[in-house]
């Protein structure tokens, strides 16, 4: 039984120096010392021997086992140290490798435009208001002064979403709608614009699409006249395009402002010698405006004797396509990345 124990733990030493994993150290603890291991079925059989033989014995095989058990202790912290060591080695960072480049977003080009806007605005004393895209026709049509032969009211021109008795709901074909909303939750004296998306039943081709934007101006005060409009619009012209900038009042027609009339700027492009961009007239179209028609503020419970305003509306796809030199009006509702990230423009 001696020399069994000593061959035992001969073939132990043997095993745990070939181990290389913690796995084979946990299997050779259950091989040896287990319920069924080696040295148990060793000590189960000690009740054959002599009194004097049993102590002996039993001191050797105690030995024994712990000297297994230190042995796979031993084994084991060494395995987990170099294990560690190895990872250790594996995950070193090399700090003189370059750095991987974080991929930055930026602004649509449209909403670039829209956010310069915004703070021209609110630096001139503007309130920012939004309105609904889907929209009541009296915000649309009625309130604003249109009649109800107008062409705009027209199928071919709007989409219409729904009908009820006395009122149609359609998606907004201008900003202009919410001109009474805030002329009637705000009252007077009121000074906002209205940035927003307007829809209509174009075609799509290089200059039009039935989704576009706009912004809409709109001041309502005692004493505002067609002086001020000009001032305002030649001033915000200045600011967006440079101090520069030239501009000029063409007679027009809306039914909601009289008198009305579009605003020309000078090319930002040739500074008004003519180029591709003002198709040689050196100005470039930018606004309509006009004087707040007394109907409308009569529509929206506000004395036309006493209160006088002015409107205007700026197409916001074309102002980024003249900024950002884009020449098909498509490519701003595609949302192709390849097209987007040629006008990285800081925050
Ligand atoms: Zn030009």
């Amino acid at each position: 039984m001696k020399e069994q124990l000593n061959t035992i733990y001969q073939e132990f030493l043997d095993e745990i120096s070939k181990a290389s994993s913690l796995e084979e150290l946990e299997k050779l603890r259950v091989a040896y010392l287990g319920k069924k291991g080696k040295i148990t079925a060793v000590m189960k059989g000690m009740k054959s021997l002599s009194k004097e033989e049993r102590p002996v014995i039993g001191q050797l095989a105690n030995d024994i086992r712990s000297n297994i058990e230190n042995g796979l202790t031993d084994k084991r912290e060494a395995l987990e140290k170099e294990r560690l060591d190895k990872k250790l080695k594996e995950e070193v960072i090399d700090v003189t490798l370059p750095g991987k480049k974080q991929k930055r977003g930026s602004y649509h080009p449209l909403n670039k435009v829209i956010k310069d806007l915004e703070d021209i605005f609110i630096g001139m004393g503007f309130k920012i208001v939004d309105g609904p895209d889907i929209e009541w026709s009296k915000y649309n049509f009625d309130y604003l002064n249109m009649p109800p032969e107008h062409s705009s009211r027209d199928l071919s021109e709007t989409f219409y979403v729904d009908t009820t008795p006395d009122q149609e709901i359609l998606l907004r074909t201008q900003t202009s709608s919410v001109q009474a909303r805030a002329l009637q939750e705000n009252g007077v004296p009121i000074r906002v614009v209205v940035p927003g998306r307007v829809y209509r039943a174009d075609e799509i081709d290089a200059t039009h699409s039935p989704v576009f934007h706009q912004i809409e101006g709109l001041v309502v005060d005692e004493n505002i006249s067609m002086s001020d409009l000009k001032g305002t619009l030649d001033l915000i012209a200045k600011k967006i395009f440079g101090e520069d900038t030239k501009t000029r009042f063409r007679p027009h027609q809306f039914y909601f402002t009289e008198p009305s009339a579009e605003m020309d700027v000078s090319c930002f492009n040739c500074g008004g010698k003519g180029c591709r961009v003002c198709q040689n007239t050196g100005w470039i179209e930018l606004l309509g405006c006009g004087m707040v028609h007394p109907n409308v503020l009569k529509q929206c419970g506000i004395d036309p004797e006493k209160y006088s305003g002015y409107a205007f509306g700026i197409g916001l796809d074309r102002m980024a396509m003249m900024k950002y030199g884009i020449n098909d009006l498509r490519l701003l509702f595609d949302n192709d990345l390849r097209f987007l990230e040629q006008f990285k423009v800081e925050d």
